[in-house]
């Protein structure tokens, strides 16, 4: 098994010299295979309040949510859909509640989330699948009437990850985790343009946790282990990390996660979220290369390298395929700035025509 002591991780605010939160609440991340039965024993350690409420859906109940609600005596809750209205509904189904589980993927985590927060009460983590990086980040993004919408709440104060549980889900769902790490290679130079360009706050602790999930992926990536499923999670929690700690998603989401945010609200079909973002990372970091100075160096940051990591991680780079219509991936990138007005990426410095953004896409190979 595998310890990250999160809480060693962090320099102070005066240590970093930046005036971003340095949020601590993680303390610790356990990686490892079997790991599941402990779970009582972590619960004693970390001293945590009674009832427990734990958040499952249907399919992560059978795959161990059942079995957790029994190991910790809790109480359980079946979340039914993404939005900010059962996020709501379920906060008020579990008041009282001391302590609050999330077992499952992308919206039994943000649904459970918002419920601990509200509640003030301890949250903890058991990912089903190794799909996106918010597991351990204090984002949640969720949808409301107009639209998917990401809220800052609090980031969680533990998290169990169990090889064997996550190692269940489907593939496609491990190639989305690859996708939501090769995102940041965008995201983190979409921050440095707000740094430079708006003088927005910038935190070099935030950048080295993010650059560390990158690096791990790569490393895996190039001796060809996409199945390494601990250092998959291990970089998941790094860029969580780096959210905790400056208390937004900045570092690790970019115009490529914009293009990701407009393909769910516009596109026919979708498909999972580190997919939509790999999608987004050729286009925009090809733009990139062509109109920010300060892009990448490192040859292994170019588009074309970026592509080569993604056919690695068996991710699917066919829009057509994917039954993402190209005139939405086009509008995607000319128009999705818009999601997000106040966060400077290469898209809003410099907005690509309808023409310009066929172009890119055409020239990514994506359609
Ligand atoms: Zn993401
Ligand atoms: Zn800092």
């Amino acid at each position: 098994m595998k310890t990250i002591n999160v809480k060693s991780m962090i320099p102070s605010r005066e240590e970093c010299g930046c005036s971003l939160p340095h949020d601590k609440t993680l303390r610790e991340v356990v990686i490892g295979r079997g790991i599941i039965d402990d779970l009582p024993r972590f619960l004693d350690i970390l001293n945590v309040g009674k009832p427990i409420a734990v958040f499952y859906d249907k399919i992560t109940f059978k795959v161990v949510g059942e079995k957790i609600v029994k190991l910790v005596n809790g109480l359980g809750f079946d979340v039914a859909e993404p939005t900010f209205r059962e996020a709501e509904k379920k906060t008020i189904l579990t008041e009282g509640t001391q302590t609050v589980i999330a077992v499952g993927g992308g919206t039994v985590i943000d649904v459970a989330k918002y419920a601990a927060y509200k509640h003030m009460a301890p949250f903890i983590t058991i990912p089903t699948a190794l799909s996106h990086d918010g597991i351990v980040s204090p984002i949640v993004s969720l949808f409301s009437e107009s639209g998917r919408k990401s809220i800052v709440t609090k980031a969680p104060i533990f998290s169990l990850i169990d090889l064997d549980i996550v190692s269940t889900a489907p593939k496609i769902l491990f190639s989305s985790g690859f996708g939501d790490l090769l995102a940041k290679v965008v995201s983190i130079k979409d921050w440095q343009l707000g740094r430079d360009e708006a003088g927005e706050e910038y935190c070099y602790t935030a950048e080295k946790y993010t650059m560390k999930a990158l690096e791990i992926i790569l490393d895996c990536l190039k001796a060809g282990q996409a199945k390494d499923y601990g250092k998959l999670a291990e970089a998941l929690i790094y860029s969580g990390v780096s959210m905790m700690i400056v208390g937004s998603s900045r570092p690790a989401s970019g115009s490529e996660h914009l293009f990701s945010h407009y393909l769910d609200m516009y596109s026919p079909n979708r498909a999972p979220h580190g997919i939509q973002c790999a999608l987004g990372t050729l286009p925009t970091s090809l733009y990139h290369e062509m109109y920010n100075p300060n892009w990448w160096k490192n040859p292994d940051y170019s588009w074309r390298q970026l592509k080569k990591y993604m056919e690695k991680a068996e991710i699917p780079l066919n829009l057509r395929q994917l039954g993402i219509p190209i005139e939405i991936a086009v509008k995607a990138l000319v128009y999705s700035p818009e999601i997000r007005q106040e966060r400077i990426t290469i898209l809003h410095k410099r907005r690509p025509t309808e023409e310009e953004a066929l172009q890119l896409l055409r020239e990514t190979q994506l359609a």
